[in-house]
């Protein structure tokens, strides 16, 4: 469904991303895991067209997107500050990108309203992003990523602002909308816990190259170097 085959990027002398090969089934929910300045949201940056790749290829449905703007590669991005329109309402952010594409308001109302029951936030369907809570607002810019309909959907660490006990509720409601939408997903995180928890496949990045892939049970009961070991504690 979504392929990447021989992904390179360097800055500069610095090479940040090391032929990475990777495979995502339609539906399926993969993490991508490792220590920080690994490459992680330098791979997501290069699938939804924020950074330039240097060279490979992205295949979404068979079709090479690397040459298509943002806003034409159908993939969907939640970053992890959320970066919420301030002046617009909720309802107005989740709507935004409908807008943008044309939908008419009896489409982006029916849309708005389904997300809004999704997110649990109808209550608060005018209220201000500066008068939600973080882990609110983190809902909202999914909810706005999950409007257009995005054939892909990167979570570059959504929780990690938010406090343990939001953190654990949200990435429950992740998963279940995720599920429900059967929304092909790449969510990046350095939390080993979150990424067993939550995941159909988890892939272990180090130094800019995935080093092992494969179930949560997989990587954390059969790690394949010492590094996995310890990234996954599997020793504890
Ligand atoms: P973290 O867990 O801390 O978010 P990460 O795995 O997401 O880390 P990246 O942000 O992808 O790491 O960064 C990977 C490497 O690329 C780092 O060494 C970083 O300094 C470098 N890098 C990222 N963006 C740029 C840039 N625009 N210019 C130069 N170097 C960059
Ligand atoms: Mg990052």
């Amino acid at each position: 469904y979504l392929e990447l085959q021989g992904i390179r990027k360097r800055f500069g002398n610095t090479h940040v991303l090391n032929h990475v090969d990777l495979q995502i089934r339609e539906g399926e929910l993969v993490t991508l895991l490792g220590p920080s300045g690994c490459g992680k949201s330098t791979l997501l940056r290069c699938i939804a067209g924020l950074t330039e790749i240097d060279e490979g290829k992205i295949l979404l449905e068979q079709k090479d997107i690397v040459n298509l703007a943002p806003r034409n590669r159908e993939i969907g991005m939640v970053f992890q500050s959320y970066a919420l329109f301030p002046n617009l309402t909720v309802v107005e952010n989740i709507q935004y990108g409908m807008k943008m594409r044309g939908a008419s308001k009896e489409e982006r109302h029916k849309r708005s309203e389904e997300l809004l029951g999704l997110i649990d936030l109808e209550d608060k369907r005018d209220a201000y992003p500066q008068h939600l809570s973080g882990g609110q607002q983190q809902r909202v810019a999914l909810a706005r990523s999950l409007a257009v309909q995005p054939k892909v959907l990167l979570l570059d660490e959504p929780l990690s602002a938010l406090d343990a006990k939001i953190r654990k509720n949200l990435r429950t409601e992740i998963r279940e909308i995720q599920k429900t939408f059967n929304m092909t997903t790449i969510f990046v995180t350095h939390d080993q816990e979150e990424a067993l928890i939550l995941s159909d496949r988890v892939c272990l990045m180090n130094k800019g190259s995935i080093v092992q892939q494969g179930t949560p049970e997989e990587l954390y009961t059969t790690p394949r170097t010492e590094f996995v070991a310890r990234f996954m504690g599997s020793y504890n």
